[in-house]
This record gives structure tokens, sequence and C-alpha cells, in this order.
């Protein structure tokens, strides 16, 4: 398995396929552990790096993970037959702005990791399917340090990104039905549950 994961992170290396740092996923992984996560719903699974490790931390824990792009959907496939988690992680390959998942599912942990531009409106799509003690969690909320200075980036397209993320942090910041605690963890993490938990 350990093999597999220095593949893995080797693949997104030679081929700019971004995944998360080290340091978080340490974080998510010892946070299914601490809260007894059994159903994990991540959207944005690259090539599987993250949805294996956290399947791994646990021997309960179960993960569900959405991908939009085929290449990455087929790469994270393999992946996850290689390391035999068939039976713990379950491949969608869908835009999850996009898919309808039952109504009646709900998840203890939602990871968004997808397009940063759309963190807000995936938050607001997918916080039904979050249990009443669950909790979601948001990858680069500093975003490689451009958060904050968006003001300063010439590119318009980085720009717009960025500055998306600042309103989603402010969107976070002054929820009225979450609170956030944000964590100078890797890239940065946001950590949301509600505040009504009935
Ligand atoms: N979570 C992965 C990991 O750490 O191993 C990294 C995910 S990568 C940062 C983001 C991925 O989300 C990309 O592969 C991209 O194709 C996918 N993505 C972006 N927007 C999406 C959407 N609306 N629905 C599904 N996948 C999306």
């Amino acid at each position: 398995m350990k093999q597999y994961i220095l593949e893995m992170e080797q693949y997104a290396n030679e081929n700019n396929v971004p995944i998360i740092e080290k340091k978080s996923i340490a974080f998510i992984m010892k946070y299914i552990k601490e809260h007894n996560i059994k159903n994990v719903l991540e959207i944005g699974s690259a090539i599987g790096y993250s949805a294996i490790l956290m399947a791994s931390s646990t021997q309960e824990v179960q993960v569900t993970t959405i991908e939009r792009d085929e290449t990455r959907y087929m790469e994270c496939l393999k992946n996850v037959k290689k390391c035999g988690m068939e039976k713990k992680i379950n491949v969608v390959f869908q835009d999850a702005l996009e898919l309808n998942l039952s109504e009646d599912l709900k998840y203890d942990l939602i990871f968004i990791d997808a397009a940063k531009a759309q963190d807000t409106k995936l938050f607001e799509k997918y916080k039904y399917f979050l249990s009443k003690d669950g909790t979601i969690i948001t990858d680069n909320i500093k975003f490689h340090g451009y958060v904050g200075e968006s003001s300063k980036i010439e590119s318009k397209n980085l720009r717009s990104m960025v500055q998306k993320i600042e309103e989603y942090i402010e969107f976070l910041k002054n929820n009225p039905e979450f609170d956030t605690k944000f964590y100078d963890v890797g890239d940065g993490l946001s950590v949301s549950t509600w505040k009504d938990k009935n």
C-alpha cells in the first residue's frame, strides 16, 4: 500500500495533478479516527490519493468520491483496485454540481476539494447530505498564499478564483447555520459543523 501511495504521489507530480498536502491528509485521517467517522463524501477525487488514505484511516470508514474528469476518474478506479479498496470506496464519474444523490443519504464527513471557485455552491448543495453531528472540511483555504492578496494578482483568472475563495471564507465566517474553524495546516483547511445539532 505504501508503495502505491508513493507511486500516486509521483504520478501526480509528473502529470500536474493537484493532490492534497501530506500534513492536511494526516489531519483529516486523525479527524476520521477521533470522531469515529463512518461515511465520507469527497468532492474531487483526482486520482484517488486522498480517498484511499481516508478509507485506510479505520476499518469501518466508507468513502464515496466524485470526479468529473474522465482520465482522472479512470486513474482513480485503477488505484482503488490496486490498493484492494473496491469495497471501501465508491467512485462516481460526474460533475458534483449536476449529480442527484438519493435524498436519504447522509454523510458524517464531506470533504470539498474540487474547483475552488465552486466551494460556496458545493457547500450549499451538499450540506443537505450532512448528518446533524457531521463535518464539512474544505482544502486550499490559503490557496498557496494568494488568499487575502487577490487585489495584487495580475492574472485575471487567478484573481477571480482567489476572490471566490475569499468570498467563501466570508460566507463561512458569517454563516448562520455553521460554526467554522480555520486551520493553518498544509494549504489551509476549514472545518465546519452545524450550530444546531438537533
Ligand atoms: N482530493 C484529491 C486528492 O487530494 O487526492 C485532489 C482533488 S483535485 C484538487 C480537484 C479535482 O476535482 C480535479 O480532479 C477536478 O477534475 C475535480 N473537480 C473539479 N470540479 C468538480 C466538480 N464540480 N465535480 C466533480 N469533480 C470536480
